[in-house]
């Protein structure tokens, strides 16, 4: 997986197409990513108690990060990932102006 948590991207299918949000949670076992204010379902809740109201709630659903693309922090393009090894560790890059994401 080469989104992390905190990662922004940007939809490239769906709905929320071209839209950019940040990565909330990532799930590695599905190869999906929950991203904050994207791919929201309505969910109808029903009134449980006599006196309260049933609503409908906005919730994120994950999404396979293949639809969506990393965004570089700093230069700010959609961009794919390299690595670097600096000494003992090896840092994620963008590919597009090298810098570190
Ligand atoms: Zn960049």
């Amino acid at each position: 997986m080469r989104i992390k948590k905190n990662d922004n991207v940007i939809m490239l299918s769906g709905k929320d197409r071209g839209k950019t949000g940040k990565v909330l949670v990532v799930l590695p076992r599905s190869e999906k990513v929950l991203v904050e204010g994207l791919n929201l379902i309505k969910r109808h809740v029903r009134a449980r108690k006599q006196g309260q109201k049933g609503q409908i709630v906005s919730k994120e659903r994950a999404v396979s990060v293949s639809s969506g693309a990393l965004v570089c922090k700093s230069c700010g393009k959609t961009t794919r990932i390299g690595y670097k090894v600096e000494g003992e560790n090896k840092v994620r890059v963008c590919k597009k102006c090298k810098g570190e994401t």
